[in-house]
């Protein structure tokens, strides 16, 4: 029997706290997601959270829950996130890439990655494959990515890439009080992806509202362009709030 084709994601993981938070929408919106979504024969995500000159995926059999943050709570440092990978399928998706990524023996996921992953499917029974981003290189190499990718929808695989709808840090921290910047990217991104319109996506950082303030650094915006050529033509919002500055809303790329 074929694998059932999946949708491609675009999630916005927020602070690593949301693990633990049940109260942020967006925590039990993860939870339902997977259940939704159902059990796919492997998961590949690409997170904010690493970066490499050239694509590397991870090859490890089990691999560690990397705990890339500091000075949070002490619970948030017990969390594990021990699914299994799958060394065959990441030498597969090495080779979807032109030149090949390289399998990363040794990598763990980072918490863009297995802090929805943990939400989304608490049972870390499915295989799991990060990919990194090359931030360097911008949105039409992460959206060309994505495209090579495509083919591993049809044997069952959930792409998803994990950053943030709006990511501007220092105002997370210190906030201006106006949420109006952010709320006006996030309403833009909504429109541009919901009308196809790919052309103004890949030119973001001139056409949108206050692109630069919304994503002083582009890494946590580069996971969408993976999901965007990874997916179907038609994108969906699924969630939308806000942790003060930091949108958390997800997309699906489906037929
Ligand atoms: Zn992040």
């Amino acid at each position: 029997m074929a694998a059932r084709q999946f949708p491609s994601l675009f999630i916005s993981h927020g602070s690593p706290m949301l693990a633990l938070d049940t109260s942020h929408p967006a925590h039990p919106f993860l939870r339902g997601l997977g259940q939704s979504l159902g059990k796919p024969q492997a998961i590949l995500i690409l997170s904010a959270h690493w970066e490499t000159p050239t694509p590397r995926v991870t090859g490890a059999p089990h691999p560690g829950t990397i705990h890339d943050f500091y000075g949070f709570p002490a619970p948030l440092y017990d969390l594990r996130y021990p699914a299994p990978g799958n060394h065959t399928l990441a030498q597969r998706v090495g080779g979807l890439l032109c030149p090949p990524a390289a399998v990363d023996l040794l990598r763990g996921l980072d918490h863009g990655a297995w802090v929805p992953l943990l939400l989304m499917y608490p049972q870390h029974d499915v295989p799991v494959l990060q990919l990194s981003l090359q931030t360097s290189q911008g949105p039409a190499h992460h959206l060309k990515i994505g495209e090579a990718l495509k083919p591993l929808r049809e044997q069952g695989v959930l792409i998803v890439g994990s950053g943030g709808a709006t990511h501007n840090l220092r105002e997370y921290f210190h906030p201006a009080g106006d949420n109006q910047p952010y709320e006006d990217f996030a309403a833009w991104l909504q429109t541009t992806l919901v009308s196809g319109d790919r052309a103004a996506l890949l030119d973001y950082r001139r056409r949108a509202p206050q692109a630069a303030r919304n994503h002083p650094t582009e890494e946590h915006f580069l996971p969408l362009f993976a999901a965007l050529g990874a997916g179907g033509p038609k994108a969906r919002r699924l969630h939308a709030s806000f942790d003060r500055t930091l949108a958390m809303d997800s997309y699906i790329f489906e037929e």
